[in-house]
């Protein structure tokens, strides 16, 4: 009973929803998905008048089939009351032509705050439904925003460690300032002498070492991890996509039905694929607009049915976007494929040796009936900011800035002028420095008193959570070599 999910790779790794969230990946490498999401159904009606918490509910229900209700409730309740500087947790709001959902109210100003913050208790949750006992090590390597948005997440939630590895120097200031002062009787940040590769290869060594697992195990603990791919963190940001359409419905901007676009600004195709879910559950969408920056593999694999991931990486403002392999799209191929698990598994080997698949002609058209692909770079990116801040006093995030222009790009091309939103993932002060240097030119100096010029010329607040960091005492200083970071989580596990 309950057996509604499985593997993109192979059938025969059915399992529940909540031992889905406890496994995060499946033992054949692959994906968990829903299998029959298609005969779900929200009844779009029925959220009418419900706040953000009243709306997850229903669709938590919907997608975590073997949680019971009141888990559920609670779960909401722990990852949301007061946990974002907003009740409405993502507000709309309406900018030129377009409505923009931000999705950065939450601890650490960005948008993995609203998936990071439920997922520690998803999985407490299901550790107790489950009947698993001891504690819980959530292991995360962070380019910058992951691990802060996980630190927070998990800060204080009973039967839980965190450690966060992050690489010594390849963080920003403002990213380096807000996890040394993590707070937290639970929560463990190291320097990796070493890149952010260096630190996710060591992460994954040491999810495979079976030597320290067994250590742990006698010691009553177990690993796991907040990463992307866990179905913990896809299916809570399906709730922001109806809560912007039931928004829009109450504004008087679209009439129930009718159908809206958005644009994401994508990178792993989590936040992107979120609303290809709602819209299997019901959800009036015509048209999703994935947006990229200089890094455009999904631009040409949408273009073209070509995934080549073996291209230059370039560096780039909207550095969460700065991804060439993005794991979700698996979970895409597999629905576009009609559920062909050979097909899929057999384009992920490929992936896997050669760097790069190509789709079937059938599963590309597919595609392009559901997803348009644009990418802007940096240039134009930074005149977006500017102009978007002076026609109306808006002010986008480096992220956001590549979706809003994606967008203008698709109604120009398509002529489409159904009405749009466009997902703001990030505050302009998680960037400050590429935000003001957009507005005002070049700019030496210190990211904290760039932040506070910033916030000076705009009239734009700072986040409460970013303002005076700088200040607050620094907890964590521990660097270590990559060879050192299984016995640093030797010691956070207790184990001599
Ligand atoms: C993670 C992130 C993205 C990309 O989201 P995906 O779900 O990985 O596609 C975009 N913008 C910001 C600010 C992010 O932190």
């Amino acid at each position: 009973m309950f057996q509604s999910y499985e593997s993109t790779r192979s059938s025969n790794l059915k399992t529940t929803a909540s031992k889905a969230v406890l496994k995060g990946i499946a033992d054949d490498g692959g994906l968990y998905v829903m299998r029959d999401l298609e005969h779900k159904n929200i009844n779009i009606e029925k959220l009418k008048d419900k706040s953000y918490m009243e709306m997850a509910e229903i669709i938590l229900n919907e997608m975590l089939d073997d949680f019971p209700e009141e888990k559920i409730r609670e779960c909401i309740s722990k990852a949301y009351t007061d946990k974002f500087s907003t009740d409405e947790v993502t507000p709309v709001v309406k900018v030129g032509d377009s409505y923009i959902t931000e999705l950065f109210h939450g601890p650490t100003s960005a948008f993995k705050d609203v998936a990071l913050s439920i997922l520690p208790h998803l999985m407490t949750a299901s550790y107790e439904m489950n009947d698993i006992k001891g504690k819980v090590i959530i292991l995360a390597a962070t380019s910058g925003d992951t691990g802060k948005a996980a630190l927070e997440g998990f800060r204080d939630v009973k039967g839980t460690k965190i450690a966060v590895f992050y690489p010594d120097g390849g963080v920003s200031q403002v990213q380096k300032a807000q996890m040394v002062t993590q707070e937290g009787n639970n929560t463990f940040v190291c320097a990796i002498k070493g890149n952010f590769d260096d630190a996710q290869t060591g992460v994954k060594k040491i999810f495979t070492d079976e030597k320290l697992i067994n250590e742990l195990r006698e010691n009553n603990k177990i690993f796991s991890s907040a990463n992307s791919i866990n179905i913990g963190r896809l299916i809570p940001q399906i709730v922001y996509y109806f809560y912007s359409y039931i928004k829009l419905v109450e504004n008087g901007a679209v009439k129930m039905g009718d159908k809206v676009n958005f644009s994401v600004p994508t990178g792993n195709f989590g936040n992107i694929l979120a609303g290809y879910y709602a819209k299997m559950l019901g959800l009036p969408v015509n048209m999703l607009i994935c947006a990229s920056n200089e890094n455009n593999v999904l631009y040409d694999f949408i273009n073209t049915g070509v995934y080549d991931r073996n291209r230059k990486f370039y560096r780039t403002i909207s550095p969460s976007m700065d991804i060439l392999v993005s794991s979700n799209l698996e979970r895409l191929l597999y629905y576009m494929s009609g559920k062909n698990i050979d097909e899929v598994k057999s384009l992920m080997e490929q992936l896997n040796s050669s760097g790069k698949y190509e789709i079937s002609h059938d599963m590309k058209k597919k595609i392009n009936s559901e997803f348009y692909a644009g990418c802007v770079f940096m240039e134009e990116t930074e005149k977006t900011i500017k102009e978007t801040f002076e026609k109306y006093g808006y002010l986008l995030d480096t992220h956001t800035a590549v979706a809003y222009k994606t967008l203008e790009e698709y109604k120009r091309q398509t002529g489409d002028n159904a009405v749009s939103v466009v997902l703001s993932t990030a505050s302009p002060y998680k960037f400050s420095r590429s935000v003001y240097e957009s507005l005002y030119g070049e700019k030496d100096g210190d990211e904290f008193e760039i932040m506070d010029e910033l916030s000076e010329r705009t009239g734009v607040p700072i986040p409460v959570n970013l303002k005076g960091l700088n200040k607050k005492p620094v907890i964590h200083t521990t660097v270590c070599e990559t060879n050192e970071m299984g016995n640093y989580v030797r010691k956070i596990g207790g184990i001599k």
